[in-house]
């Protein structure tokens, strides 16, 4: 990607120094109390498993902010932390103008372990959007083991691409999708509401890649077809079924949280063709 040097960067968006918020839980269950909501980006694992005591502050290792000199677009090659502001922002910016009301939030970056709303959680969670404080948290150690571990060939599209899913989350809580997926049983297997709703924030993704230029005040200023299919290459390393094959030598449909490569790899790219957050229908009967 290529970044706009006169733009504006606005760090104000990222967290990781200082307090979490200012209150503002949602509960998002019913009656039965505030339900603890997060959406990791790839791992098969049932939140409660990856979530330790809700002591807060325990083994908190949050990064020092390196955001605060970010001011423009040009500070990126300085220093490349402030790559993560403009992702942030542009997004945001994106969204702000493509749903009424939409709510502004804090990337929350850390290294090691984080305290949220939502228990805490460790770098092995990858990253995730936590409802209930509505952050989205960010160990940037991911994109190590994005382009190691799991095989990506990595570039900012691809980590913009990780950034943009988190916020797909943060959409789908404020439209009340997350809300309705929650209250639906199994969230596992290929065809499952849980599944549905990862490869519909695959797909919200796809369609900020296909807004990210657009806004002159942008700080993202090319998006080229080469960094179209690394953030596809992505999508795909973190499909369900190559990480089961890379993790355990063996693929089990029944325990997918996210889709298999193709399905996110698709939902992406229908999210970066159409541009319109409103084809991402990954509900409709033979969506996946
Ligand atoms: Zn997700």
């Amino acid at each position: 990607m290529k970044y706009n040097e006169g733009a504006n960067l606005d760090p104000s968006q990222m967290g990781g120094g200082g307090g979490r918020g200012n209150g503002g839980k949602i509960a998002i269950g019913g009656g039965a109390g505030l339900v603890v909501l997060i959406v990791a980006l790839f791992l098969g694992i049932d939140p409660g498993q990856l979530l330790g005591s809700s002591d807060p502050g325990t083994g908190s290792t949050e990064a020092a902010s390196p955001y605060a000199q970010c001011s423009r677009g040009s500070d990126i090659s300085a220093n490349r932390d402030c790559r993560f502001v403009a992702y942030t922002n542009s997004i945001q910016s994106y969204w702000k103008d493509a749903l009424g009301g939409y709510k502004t939030i804090q990337v929350h970056t850390f290294t090691g372990s984080v305290a949220t709303a939502c228990g805490n959680a460790t770098s092995a969670v990858g990253p995730f959007y936590c409802g209930a404080d509505q952050t989205v948290y960010l160990d940037t150690g991911f994109f190590d083991e994005l382009t190691g571990t799991l095989g990506a060939e990595g570039g900012d599209a691809a980590e913009a691409y990780v950034l943009a899913h988190e916020f797909g989350h943060h959409i789908q809580q404020q439209t009340g999708t997350m809300r309705q997926v929650q209250s639906q049983g199994s969230q596992t297997g290929p065809k499952s509401p849980g599944v549905r709703l990862e490869l519909q924030a695959d797909c919200y993704a796809g369609v900020w890649f296909a807004h990210a230029t657009q806004d002159p005040s942008s700080p993202i200023a090319e998006v080229s077809e080469d960094d179209l299919r690394k953030a596809v290459d992505a999508a795909g390393a973190v499909g369900d079924d190559r990480i089961q094959q890379k993790m355990q030598g063996q693929v089990n449909p029944e325990s997918w949280t996210h889709g298999s490569a193709a399905n996110r790899k698709k939902w992406l790219l229908t999210g970066y063709q159409t541009g319109d957050p409103n084809q991402c229908d990954t509900f409709a009967k033979d969506a996946v």
